[in-house]
């Protein structure tokens, strides 16, 4: 990957945003578990970074996949994971699809606003019953007239409390699993919608997430986007993006918590030594830098393939695994280093810790990934048949 000075300016900009708007203010956020998520989402509308990779036409940049790395990248700089992960929804989650396959009617309604930040979108596929099994969803869009005509439920869905759309997979035939499904924009503010109480989460808690009703919520068929049917299609696609996405913005968070263990064990000193002396633990902090490395060469081989038009999908998932199983080896290697004072809440690295555990279950957990990989190998076991 070779970044010229236009990506570097990006990255700088970034950067400044969070250390100015994101890092003072994590603490509070995190405490009170929101954030003014529509005044975040303007400033950075305004900056042009909702829209990165999105058409000019629609207010975006028009840039390639590259920057969108670097930002996703550089937003692992923040001092809490919500934050960025509100942003990954509206950027590489919830908007990716309306970009691609979305009719003039719903960029301009939807995805336009999206990018200059004046609403917040969400995207809906799990269901309490159905989240690795995304095929098996029951949520049901009915025709009827020209409107579909939705009921269900969708489970753990970020940003929904103070989202204006959201972006629904939905079905809207009996047709097999892998094609009676489609995406469909749905305004939030429509009669038929509810919400349960926000979801009392492990970590990313400065993110709002909830589970939201469906009861004979109406809207016009011209909102479904695509092709009726090809819903499953189009969110696998839209996954390898959140996929790309949330490889990118773990690496800087990881070495963040190295960094700063690396701080602490310097300053730390038991039997007269500081911690850093131990072998055990500086060499264990170069391999889990090492690895983060790793991490970061498999993630932009992935983009570069994606960038040049490539299927990703086997390295995305690759890219995703390596990130959640890393995420998981770094936070909790590191934490171990701060003792005691490792385990309190407030805790840079426990932060981290509870955050980044998000990474292998959310977006198709690690098992989900190996499923994929294993498919891709032509080792995955076909169904028997007598
Ligand atoms: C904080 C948070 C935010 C989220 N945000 C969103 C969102 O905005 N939109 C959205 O649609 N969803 C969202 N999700 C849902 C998330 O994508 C799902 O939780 C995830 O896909 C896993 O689904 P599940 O929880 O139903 O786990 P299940 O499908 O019940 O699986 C449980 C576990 O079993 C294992 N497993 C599953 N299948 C297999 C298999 N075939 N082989 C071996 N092991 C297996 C995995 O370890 C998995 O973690 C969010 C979840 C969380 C926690």
């Amino acid at each position: 990957m070779k970044f010229t000075a236009e990506h570097e300016a990006l990255r700088k900009t970034v950067r400044d945003f969070v250390e100015k708007e994101i890092n003072p203010h994590c603490d509070e956020w995190e405490e009170a578990g929101e954030f003014p998520i529509h005044d975040i989402f303007k400033k950075l509308g305004n900056l042009g970074l909702l829209g990165i990779q999105k058409p000019e036409e629609y207010g975006g940049m028009g840039l390639d996949y590259s920057y969108n790395l670097v930002a996703a990248e550089e937003l692992g700089t923040a001092h809490c994971g919500g934050v960025p992960l509100a942003i990954g929804v509206q950027t590489d989650m919830c908007t990716p699809a309306i970009s691609r396959f979305g009719s003039d009617e719903l960029k301009r309604t939807f995805l336009a606003p999206a990018i200059a930040g004046d609403m917040v979108g969400c995207i809906g596929v799990s269901e309490v019953a159905a989240g690795s099994d995304v095929a098996g969803m029951k949520t049901t869009a009915k025709q009827d007239g020209d409107d579909y005509v939705i009921n269900g439920s969708k489970m753990w869905i970020t940003n929904s409390p103070k989202a204006d759309f959201i972006c629904l997979l939905a079905n809207t035939s009996d047709d097999k699993p892998h094609k009676n499904k489609s995406l469909i924009v749905v305004p939030m503010n429509t009669p038929g919608i509810s919400f349960s109480p926000h979801l009392n989460k492990l970590g990313m808690r400065s993110s709002e997430t909830a589970q939201i009703f469906f009861d004979d919520v109406r809207v016009p068929q011209r909102y479904r986007i695509g092709a009726e049917g090809t819903g499953f299609m189009m969110q696998m696609l839209q996954f390898q993006e959140e996929r790309l996405w949330g490889a990118a913005n773990v690496i800087k968070a990881l070495e963040h918590c190295i960094n700063k263990t690396i701080e602490y064990c310097r300053e730390r000193k038991t039997f007269g030594q500081p911690l850093i002396n131990n072998q055990v633990i500086h060499f264990r902090l170069a391999e889990l830098q090492t690895e983060v490395e790793a991490l970061r060469a498999l993630t932009y081989q992935a983009c570069e393939l994606h960038i040049e038009g490539k299927d990703v999908t086997r390295l995305a998932s690759m890219a995703k695994l390596k990130a959640g199983r890393l995420g998981r080896e770094v936070t909790d290697s590191c934490l171990q280093y701060w003792g005691g004072n490792g385990y309190m809440w407030e805790n840079p690295v426990s932060r981290a810790f509870r955050d980044v555990r998000l990474v292998s279950i959310g977006g198709g957990a690690d098992e989900i990934m190996l499923g994929i990989i294993c498919k891709m190998m032509g080792t995955l076991p076909g169904k028997q048949r007598d």
